[in-house]
This record gives structure tokens, sequence and C-alpha cells, in this order.
């Protein structure tokens, strides 16, 4: 018998798929309750830019030709928000494909690439998918000034002949942790130039403006440098999928030899390129960010459960004991959160920030869970 999951691609035969939050859909069917709130994928909970709707409408009759396979109207506009050049722009179906161009680009069997414990699940399966070899770097541990982040040190020991490509997110998802301008710049720094950063800021907007790091600052000075951003989550397009990166033009060249010719649909760009002048939504979205984690967080203090201090729009919460059940009693109380077992974190979950209203209703819930 022909043996189907063997002949798969050696580096894909390893991997684990990544496992996305529940739909709501699904678990009121699954569960048979209506109400259900999804505090669990980091969506935004405004909904999408009211200035990416408006630019959709009539649009739909475009919809039987391809999309624009530059995306110029798109890059225009990030050509004009970043101040670099067309050239510097890679267009992505989300920011994951993006991230999976990089890896199809540059990783092979001979290669390997970095990235740290408690960082994005979508980072190992792009370098294995490829065949290269992951390396997870031990991260802090939760006494230290960044607790569960990067540490950076380790990173830069572990790079040898083979290494190819580091990841890091910044703020970090699962944990919300946090790099510095300053411990990012002297790590980039000394990391090897036939090494490529790719810095992952896909919440960026979330961090606040006096702490925010814009890595896109350093593109002229680093060549091997990359900056992942998103469209998912301040810009509340995640249903769209569309992300970019920023690069040398170099680099842009590349990806975009591999590019799928139309891999960021009509309307997605559209909404995109009308979402980047949004600002007042923006600021909304930040607002109500900052307003729900200040609840949660309260919510955490007073029930004595510690987390991770957060830069972005969730909080990894730690139960100090299995946190699988109390996932699953949240659940029926009608809040989906994440359990974050398959990062090594079984008594975490990780809650998303929703509205106000959202927020009082999970303070509720850990009050009758964890009360
Ligand atoms: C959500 C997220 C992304 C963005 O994914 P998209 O494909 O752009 O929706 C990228 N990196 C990290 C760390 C994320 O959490």
């Amino acid at each position: 018998m022909t043996d189907y999951k063997k002949m798969a691609a050696p580096g894909v035969q390893k991997l684990s798929p990544y496992i996305p939050g529940k739909p709501i859909s699904e678990l009121e069917r699954e569960l048979g309750i209506s109400n259900i709130i999804k505090l669990a994928s980091n969506e935004n909970p405004l909904g999408p830019s009211p200035m990416a709707m408006q630019a959709i409408q009539g649009k739909m009759d475009e919809l039987a030709l391809y999309p624009d396979g530059n995306g110029f109207e798109l890059k225009i506009a990030l050509s004009k928000k970043h101040d670099l050049d067309m050239d510097c722009i890679t267009l992505g179906n989300g920011s994951n494909d993006v991230l999976v161009l990089l890896a199809e680009a540059y990783l092979t069997p001979e290669h390997n690439a970095i990235y740290s414990q408690y960082s994005f699940a979508v980072y190992p399966i792009a370098i294995q998918a490829v065949g290269a070899e992951h390396q997870m770097i031990p991260a802090l541990p939760w006494q230290s000034n960044t607790p569960l982040g990067c540490d950076l040190d380790l990173m830069k020991s572990a790079i040898n002949e083979q290494t190819r490509m580091i990841f890091i997110a910044n703020p970090n998802n699962p944990t919300g942790s946090f790099l510095s301008e300053s411990q990012l710049y002297d790590f980039i720094k000394k990391v090897p130039e036939d090494v490529i950063v790719v810095l992952d800021e896909a919440y960026l907007e979330y961090s606040p403006e006096e702490v925010r790091v814009d890595g896109s600052q350093w593109l002229s000075e680093f060549k091997n440098l990359v900056i992942t951003r998103t469209f998912s989550k301040a810009y509340g397009l995640a249903g769209f999928r569309v992300g970019y990166c920023l690069s040398h033009p170099d680099i842009a060249n590349v990806l975009n030899r591999i590019r799928q010719p139309f891999n960021v649909n009509s309307l997605a760009l559209t909404a995109a390129a009308a979402a980047i002048n949004d600002f007042e939504f923006l600021e909304k979205s930040m607002a109500v960010n900052t307003h729900g984690m200040k609840i949660l967080e309260a919510k955490c203090e007073e029930l004595g459960l510690r987390y991770v201090p957060s830069k972005g729009n969730f909080l990894l919460v730690d139960f100090g004991k299995e946190a699988m059940p109390i996932y699953q009693q949240m659940l029926e109380l009608g809040v989906i959160t994440r359990p974050v077992g398959n990062y090594g974190l079984p008594n975490c979950l990780r809650i998303t920030i929703g509205s106000e209203s959202e927020m009082q209703r999970m303070i509720d819930v850990m009050d009758q869970v964890c009360g």
C-alpha cells in the first residue's frame, strides 16, 4: 500500500499543523449555547476599519477581473506611510504568506533558522516545510526584565555557518513580551550580514508610542533586515488576509519571483489602502485596547494570577495549574480563550483584549472559574 504520508517531502513529514482558534459558529453548534464571545485570535473587537469598508463598496463588480498583481495602489500608500521606495515592499496574503515566502526563498535543507521559545507557531512550520533545521532558543525566565521574552544573547551565540535566518516578533505572540529599541538595535548590529533578521511587527500599533520600536528606521543601515507588518490586528482586517514586508529591494526582488502572481485579492488591496489612512479607527482601537488591558490586568492582580506585561492586544495569564480544564469551563460559560499548551505553556491561557463589555464578561467568567 502506498503511504501518502511517507511520500511527503521530508520537512513536511515532521510538521504538525497550526491550530487555529475555533470559530464562534462551530462552538455554538457544539455547546448548544449562543452569545459566545471570542477572545482567542487577537482580532480587533471594533470590527474592520470603517474607511476600509467604505472603500470596498462598489468594487464588487470588479470581482470577475484578476486583482492588480503588483498591488500598485496599496504599495503607493505604504511607500508614503513608511517613506520608502515601492521596490522595498512585498505584499502578502496576510503577513503569514510573507513569512513563508522568506523561508521558501532563502532556506534549504543545508540551512538552519533561529527563533525563540514561546514565539509565533508559524516560524517553525515555515522553516521545517522547506526542510531547513529549526533552532528554538530557550526564552528568558518569568523572573526577568522581559518575562518569557527572547534571550538575544543566547540567540546570537546560536548563530553558526548554516544559519540563514532569525525570526523575532516584537511585541511577541503569545507572550506579549517586548524588546527595547536599544536591545534590538545592538542585536541586529551583531548579526552577520548573511543572516536575514525577520522582525515581525504584527502588534506594533498597539504598543504605546513612547516605547514603540519601528524597525523600519534601520532598513537603510542593515541590508539583512526584513520588517513584516499586517492589516489583521489593529486595522481589523484579519478576514481579508493582507500583510507585507519591508526590505532591501534585492530581497523584495527575490520574494517577488516566488510570490503567487495574484496573492492578494482585489478587495483586500482596496481595503488595506484605505485602512492605512483611517487614523481615527487606529486611535480608537488603541484606546479600547488600553482600557480593556487595564480591566484584565486588575482582575489578574485581584485573583493573584501572574501574567506577562503585554505590549500587544492580548495577555498571557498563568493560572498556576493545568489550564485546559479552565479553558473548557470558560468555553461553557461562553468565552473562547486560547490554550497555549502547544507552545509549552500548559498552565497559561492567552486572552485577547476585547471591547469594554467583552472584558466585563471575561472578568465575570474569571471570577466564576477562579474565585
Ligand atoms: C497575528 C500574527 C501575524 C499576522 O498574521 P497575518 O497572516 O498577517 O494575519 C504575524 N505574526 C504574529 C506574531 C502574529 O501574532
